[in-house]
Formats: structure tokens, sequence, C-alpha cells
């Protein structure tokens, strides 16, 4: 394939866009090369500047679970737009998509809507300071939850248990706030909890961690923070931004019957438009402004376009439950036809998948953490990455991302890929 014009067009926009992306990982830094700009999408395909067609991994990091240009998305968004683009002031759809929402999630009572993941989860944790007067809070090593300042911190140094900012423009006072633990391991977030008693005012997680490549919870796990936060009244957490409206309706929340206090939405819940939301039971949402003290407001949250587009999405998923069947089953497919293509050329690899989320690690031991996804051979993953490309198919440009599964993909698609991993396994 030639990726001619795309290279063109990026050294045109790194002139007046800082690294030629609006999102640092779409510039492809950790696999080399120049991004492929994209043109039009329909259902499972990317068409590119160039005029390639290319089999879509990606999906905007997953929005698209039906596909791009899904019709019923589409049409809703037109038929909206006519009417025009936004009011600042309330109207019927986002009390028609709330109601939608509360009604698939478990445990929520009440919902609001903002303008990304970031926002949902910057705003659940103010609302769980506030709720539960502490300030600080725990998250996990390769957790990602946005890129608001208490999120952009790294582990500490030596003894300290609180983490130092891992980047520029975060301080030394917000950093101290944020306690991190390593995914998967209870012990150590009861060791945290242990030497900051009665500070902690949430812990946060990706209840099915998809933003270090996928990694599920071990058994026991999710259970056990859920019993830590009621001995000693912190909430918990779920940012299922990614997880959300994809694994199951109700998310992780349904998938494993672990009640979160607040859940945050991003991705699907948009219809690919730029929509965020956080929820929790009446008591806690009580609290937010108008009716409660704790502040959160936004100029475009509940823009009438992204409304639509929400709702025509959560709709067909509500209407039609077993997508959420059918596309774990296309990405089991695909993980055996992967497996076996490595498999057969010797290529050491692990390969972790929950539902419609998969991701393929060159590393021989099991992928179950931070630390253990960072062992990964990357040199391994950019000749992979690269290869894939060369084949027509797009997958994401960093070995700590998740591959997400649409409705759309077919059975052939899935075997094309699965043979373009053979094609490739050999110069590996
Ligand atoms: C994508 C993502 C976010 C951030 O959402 P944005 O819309 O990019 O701000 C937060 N949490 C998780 C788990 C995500 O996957």
């Amino acid at each position: 394939m030639i990726y001619k014009r795309s290279s063109t067009l990026f050294r045109e926009a790194q002139k007046v866009i800082p690294g030629g992306v609006n999102s640092p990982v779409r510039a492809f830094k950790a696999v080399g090369g120049d991004p492929i700009f994209v043109k039009e999408a329909k259902g499972a395909y990317l068409y590119d500047e160039d005029g390639n067609r290319l089999i879509d991994y990606i999906n905007s990091w997953g929005p698209m679970i039906l596909g791009h240009a899904h019709q019923p998305v589409v049409d809703a968004v037109v038929e909206k737009a006519k009417k025009g683009t936004s009011f600042g002031m309330p109207t019927e759809i986002e009390t028609k998509i709330a109601e939608l929402a509360v009604s698939m999630v478990p445990n929520i009572d009440k919902i609001r809507f903002v303008n990304s993941g970031t926002e949902a989860c910057m705003s659940a944790v103010r609302l769980a300071r506030g709720f539960t007067k502490k300030d600080k809070i725990i998250k996990f090593a390769g957790c990602y939850h946005g890129h608001s300042d208490s999120f952009l911190i790294q582990a500490g140094s030596g003894a300290v248990t609180f983490g130092s900012p891992n980047s520029p423009g975060v301080t030394e006072g917000t950093a101290k706030d944020t306690l991190l633990a390593r995914y998967n391991d209870l012990g150590n977030v009861e060791e945290i909890i242990n030497s900051n008693k009665n500070e902690i005012a949430c812990i946060i997680i990706e209840p099915v961690a998809g933003n270090m490549g996928c990694i599920p919870p071990v058994k026991g796990f999710l259970e056990g923070l859920r019993s830590l936060c009621d001995a000693h009244n912190i909430l918990l957490i779920f940012d299922e931004v990614m997880t959300g409206f994809r694994l199951a309706k109700g998310g992780v929340q349904e998938l494993y019957g672990i009640k979160a206090d607040i859940v945050t939405f991003g991705k699907v819940i948009g219809g690919g438009l730029p929509v965020g939301a956080f929820a929790a039971r009446e008591e806690i949402m009580n609290h937010l402004a108008p009716l409660g003290p704790v502040y959160q407001a936004g100029t475009l949250s509940g823009n009438p376009l992204a409304m639509a587009a929400g709702l025509a999405m959560l709709t067909e998923l509500h209407e039609n439950s077993n997508i959420f069947d059918s596309i774990a089953k296309k990405t089991e497919y695909l993980h055996e036809g992967i497996a076996k293509a490595l498999i057969e050329k010797n290529i050491v690899h692990t390969i972790n998948r929950v539902g419609s989320m998969i991701s393929v690690h060159f590393s021989e031991n099991p992928v179950i953490d931070f630390e253990s996804a960072a062992e990964g051979n990357n040199d391994t993953f950019k000749k992979f990455f690269h290869g894939m490309l060369n084949q027509g198919i797009y997958i994401a440009p960093s070995a700590f991302e998740t591959w997400f599964i649409t409705e759309a993909l077919t059975y052939e698609d899935l075997d094309t890929t699965i043979k373009a991993v053979s094609a490739i396994a050999e110069n590996l």
C-alpha cells in the first residue's frame, strides 16, 4: 500500500498543529513512520487520503461499536442539526438519553452529561471528594482516566506512597493527593489504605483495563476493592469510559456483578460525538450543583447533536442486546486465529481478551499489570504494526492499546486479518 498523500498532509499539519495531531497517540511516535490521514469511513472500513481501504480495529478508540457512519446514528444527527446545534438551555432529548442510560446500567439513579471521558473522570473524583469530605485518591499504574492533573501521576520514589507528576505542568501539590497502586494487587491497595487512614475519598479503576493493552481483573480483585471501600468509607469509581455499553448493556458492573458507587462513561455513549457522563445513586448525585455544593458545568454539555447520536446508539444496543454476544464471539474467533498463526511461526506472545476487547502482547509472561505489560517486545510490535498496515489492517499504533471489535466486521474480514498475521509472522 502507498501512503504518500498522508505523509504530505502530515507535513502540512505539523506547521500549524503541535506534532501535527490533536491527541498524541495519533502521531505514530511509538511505532515510527507517518500517521494515516483518513478521508471517510463506512462500516468496518477506513478509506484514507491515498485511496487505500483499511480494516479498522481502533474504531475511534472504541465509540464505533456498530461500525462507522451507522445509518440510524447519522440520520439522528443530521435531523437534529437542521433544528439548531446548541442552545445552552434544557432540551427533552437529554432526559430521554438519561432515562435510557439509567435503565441499562445497574446501581445508578441519576446521570450528568459532559463532553469527554476526561471531564467525566475529573468530575467524578471531585464529586467523591465533596461527598466524603476527604482529599486523597487511589489510582492504578497503567490505568488511564483522561488527562486531568490528578491522573497524570507516576509511582513516587523510594518509601513515599504518594505519586509524582509524569507531565511538566502538574504540580507536586496535586501529585501528593494521588496514591498509586498496582493493578490486580489487593494487598498493595490495603497497605496504601492502612498508611493513609481516613484520608482516601475514592479508588478509581478501569474495572477491565484497556489502556495498557487489555487486562482483566484477576478473580476476587474487584470484589476485594468493594469490601475495602465499604470497610473504610471510600467510594469505588468504575471508569467505564471504554467498557461501558461495550462489554454488556450495564458494563462491568453487570458483567461481573459488582457494584460501583460512581461510574464514568465516554466513547460508546456518544455514538462518535464528544460525550462523557458520570452517574451514581441519588444520594451521591444530589451533591452536584445546582442541587448541592459540588460545582460542575459545561456550555456544550448535553449538546443536542451529541445527545441525538448517543441516544440513537444506546437505543440500538438496548433493543439488540445480542450484539454484545455477537462481537464477543467475533473477538474469540480472531483470538484463536491469531494465536494459531503466531504459534505456527513460534512467535512468543500473550493474548488478552474480555468480550470485544483484545490485545496482542509480544511477551512470554502473563500480562496482568503495568509492569508485565511493559515487558512486551516493542521492536516486534513495531514490525507487527507496520506489517499489518501494509496488508491494509489498521491496529492501534502502540503496544499499550486494546483493539476494539465492532459488529460491522464480518468473518471474512476476520479471516483476512488472520491471514495477514500469518503472512507477516514469518518476519517478526
Ligand atoms: C478514553 C478514556 C478516557 C478519556 O476519555 P477522553 O474522551 O479521551 O477524554 C478515560 N478513561 C478511560 C478508561 C478511557 O479509555
